[in-house]
């Protein structure tokens, strides 16, 4: 497809604007209005090199820079982006279609990871343990001394580092990547998603204001080739990746099996659980908002809901209410409650599960397709599906978009054993008054982040973020703790003065 009224994106590389030669063009639409709005090389696998060998040619600098030296771009980078909120929120709304609340909302999250980089000089520190062992030829026990052994352990930048990131948050997930690896005194290459990188673009240019020295921050624009081309490269120490469990899972093994560290945080099929008990109005509220909250795109959408007991008589009518009363339209426009899906390929997925929904036997207690909507664009209502079950797709599989599946269980037990069936162990939340439901639920759900009265118990950047099974492939999280040690390397010392 090619269009010349879509302006084409550069990749940036050792600080220079590049636009990609010979490369096959992507056009994007903004999905409100159908308008092309950017163009993007798909397979310029020359850039992605030059991008790889600028940052490999500026790392024993910038390793060996001091910390504290390090993070001052990053504590003016923060300065910058909150006085870019708006610009970059429009340019959300534009290529994703995210109403302009969640817009903002998704950049002020991206500033709280920078904030958290901005610790690096603690979060690094090493550790020491004096007089761990005393050498036995050398041992003055009788002067009180000793002859001891000291050991101290180091974290050390890597290298490389790779970031692979999705369409659903463009301008949120490279943040959990690239300022912790930069502080930590890596370089960085970021391949965007190609479907919605024009907040990232502007990302990064104002990340080359805040004075990063060229060559450490990159963005290089691609599809497959691209991605092969960085997660196989000699030079590329470790990748994160942010995605869908099908490209998730191909690259944990492909970076791997060419001795990268990697990390990929994966798709997801999140259940709430309602106990009768519930506050009710806080539980419809944080169901509604965890399944229909940017239209359902977000690896931590509450997509299927489990009413225990008798909570169905309440929590099933007033679910439906909500949906009925929202205002289906145009991030831009101040009355939209939930934008458009990001493109047609998946609009028609979304369509495509209604209708599988249907033949499955599911109730369809409303129907999105028959929402209030503009006519352009990717539009499609909120939809929900009552008396499902765990053999049913719309149960099973991640569909992405703005459809609730409603099940009922007779206890929390059945509830767990039904949350735990799914393949995917990202995120599970409860809502319950009971302190002792809410332990039985935590000790026995399966997923790596959980919440308790709270809809999208999404972490803040001091904890780490990712889920289990085949929500996530590797060792260590994104963000928090394991965000350090993902994008450091530890060295022991061991030490005798003799
Ligand atoms: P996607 O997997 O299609 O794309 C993600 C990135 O991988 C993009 O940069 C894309 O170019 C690249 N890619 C895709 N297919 C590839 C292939 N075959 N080979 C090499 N690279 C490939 O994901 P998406 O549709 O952009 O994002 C939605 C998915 O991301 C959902 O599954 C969602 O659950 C997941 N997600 C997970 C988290 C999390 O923390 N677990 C967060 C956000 C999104």
């Amino acid at each position: 497809m090619s269009d010349t009224k879509a302006p084409v994106l550069p990749h940036i590389i050792a600080g220079k604007k590049i636009l990609g030669t010979n490369a096959t063009q992507r056009i994007n639409l903004n999905p409100g209005t159908a308008e092309p709005i950017s163009s993007v090389p798909m397979d310029d696998v020359d850039a992605a090199e030059q991008a790889v060998q600028a940052a490999a040619a500026v790392f024993p600098a910038w390793a060996s820079t001091p910390v504290g030296d390090r993070i001052q771009p990053l504590f003016k980078y923060k300065t910058i982006l909150e006085n870019h909120v708006d610009e970059l929120a429009e340019l959300i709304v534009q290529e994703h279609g995210k109403t302009l609340g969640e817009a903002i909302g998704s950049v002020r999250r991206g500033i709280d990871c920078i904030e958290h980089a901005c610790g690096a000089p603690i979060l690094m520190m090493g550790r020491t343990l004096p007089q761990i062992a005393v050498s036995s030829s050398f041992c003055r026990i009788d002067d009180g001394c000793g002859v001891g052994i000291d050991s101290s352990v180091d974290r050390l930048p890597i290298g490389v580092c790779v970031g692979i990131t999705p369409f659903n948050f463009p301008m949120m997930v490279p943040l959990w990547m690239w300022p912790m690896a930069v502080a930590c005194g890596n370089t960085f290459v970021l391949k965007p998603s190609e479907r919605d990188p024009m907040s990232t673009v502007r990302a990064i240019e104002l990340a080359h204001e805040a004075g990063f020295p060229e060559g450490v921050l990159n963005l290089v624009h691609g599809g497959p080739d691209v991605v092969n081309h960085l997660i196989k490269h000699d030079d590329v120490k470790a990748v994160s990746f942010v995605g869908s469990t099908t490209a998730g899972k191909y690259i944990y093994q492909t970076g791997c099996a060419h001795d990268k560290r990697v990390q990929c945080m994966c798709g997801a099929k999140n259940f709430s659980i309602i106990m009768p008990d519930a506050n009710r109005e806080a539980a419809i509220d944080g169901v509604f908002g965890s399944a229909f909250g940017n239209t359902g795109q977000r690896c931590l959408a509450g997509s299927v809901v489990v009413a225990v007991g008798d909570s169905a008589s309440w929590l099933v009518p007033g679910l439906i209410e909500k949906a009925k009363a929202v205002t289906v339209g145009r991030g831009c426009d101040k009355h939209t409650h939930m934008g458009p899906l990001q493109d047609d390929a998946a609009h028609s997925r979304v369509l495509k599960y209604i209708e599988a929904g249907i033949e499955e036997g599911a109730d369809l207690v409303v129907d999105g397709r028959t929402a209030s909507m503009p006519d352009a664009g990717c539009f499609v209502g909120p939809t929900i599906f009552d008396n499902t079950t765990s053999n049913m797709s719309i149960v099973a599989e991640e569909i992405f978009g703005p459809v609730l599946s409603i099940m009922r269980a007779a206890s929390l037990d059945d509830a767990v054993t039904e949350v735990n069936k799914s393949d995917y162990g990202n995120m599970s939340v409860m809502f319950t008054d009971s302190g002792h439901a809410a332990h039985r639920f935590e000790s026995t759900v399966q997923a790596g982040m959980i919440g308790i009265n709270v809809g999208v118990p999404a972490p803040m950047a001091a904890f780490p973020f990712a889920g289990w099974k085949k929500s996530f492939f590797g060792d260590l999280h994104t963000n928090g703790e394991d965000g350090v040690r993902f994008f450091t390397k530890s060295r022991v010392t061991v030490r005798r003065w003799i």
